[in-house]
């Protein structure tokens, strides 16, 4: 099997980007980060948080899982790393803002159709996670009666980003900063095939460009 040269990779980004941003990286060690938000993304190696924000050190502070997706909360003594991050961004680091970001053509979305049996073993925690994108499952056949796969797949990665912002305000320290209008929720569709990003407008209930959000 071929493995990469990634000491290659290393000393490219030493040479190049760490240069470029020394002066920022010897600052947020010196004073400690304070992102601006939190961006909880899928794993997907074609969703790059701080390249579709054009985002740099200390800018995000980020938490990526299959499907990002956000388990409702749970205070047992179990291990949660989503958990972990987000309670970790929220009370400690204070970030003002969370972004939830589902994209196209989403492996998680899509094994949400997919039969999994023969799988009970070597995908037994991926199969247990995907029930967090059921109810987006569910609601996406309900509304997209006539239309092909690929609306359906779109419906579903949308209507799933929903449903973790939803999830998110299971955590009382999460409801409780939102309330007091401390903390900002956001739900964004990137696109991997153009580079666009949507954003869910829950007034008028539907993903619309980022562009008309944020021109106030
Ligand atoms: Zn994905």
């Amino acid at each position: 099997m071929k493995r990469e040269n990634w000491q290659k990779g290393v000393e490219a980004f030493r040479s190049v980007h760490f240069k470029k941003h020394e002066k920022d990286f010897l600052e947020l060690v010196e004073k400690g980060q304070n992102p601006k938000a939190l961006f909880i993304g899928c794993s997907d190696s074609r969703v790059l948080p701080n390249l579709i924000t054009s985002t740099g050190p200390g800018d995000l502070f980020i938490v990526r899982n299959v499907g990002n997706m956000v388990p409702p909360y749970k205070p047992d003594n179990d291990f949660h790393a989503t958990a972990a991050g987000i309670e970790y961004a929220v009370n400690h680091l204070k970030v003002g803002e969370i972004i939830v970001c589902g994209h196209s053509d989403c492996g998680a979305c899509k094994a949400l159709y997919e039969d999994h049996s023969g799988h009970e073993e070597d995908m037994i925690h991926t199969v247990k996670w995907l029930e967090l994108g059921m109810p987006a499952k569910e609601l996406a056949l309900k509304s997209v009666i006539d239309g092909d796969s690929a609306e359906l797949q779109e419906a579903t990665e949308k209507f799933s980003v929903i449903f973790q912002l939803k999830n998110l305000l299971t955590y009382p320290y999460v409801k409780k900063r939102v309330d007091a209008g401390e903390l900002f929720l956001h739900g964004w569709y990137y696109r991997i095939d153009s580079g666009e990003v949507e954003c869910y407008d829950p007034v008028e209930e539907k993903f619309v460009s980022l562009k008309e959000v944020t021109k106030e």
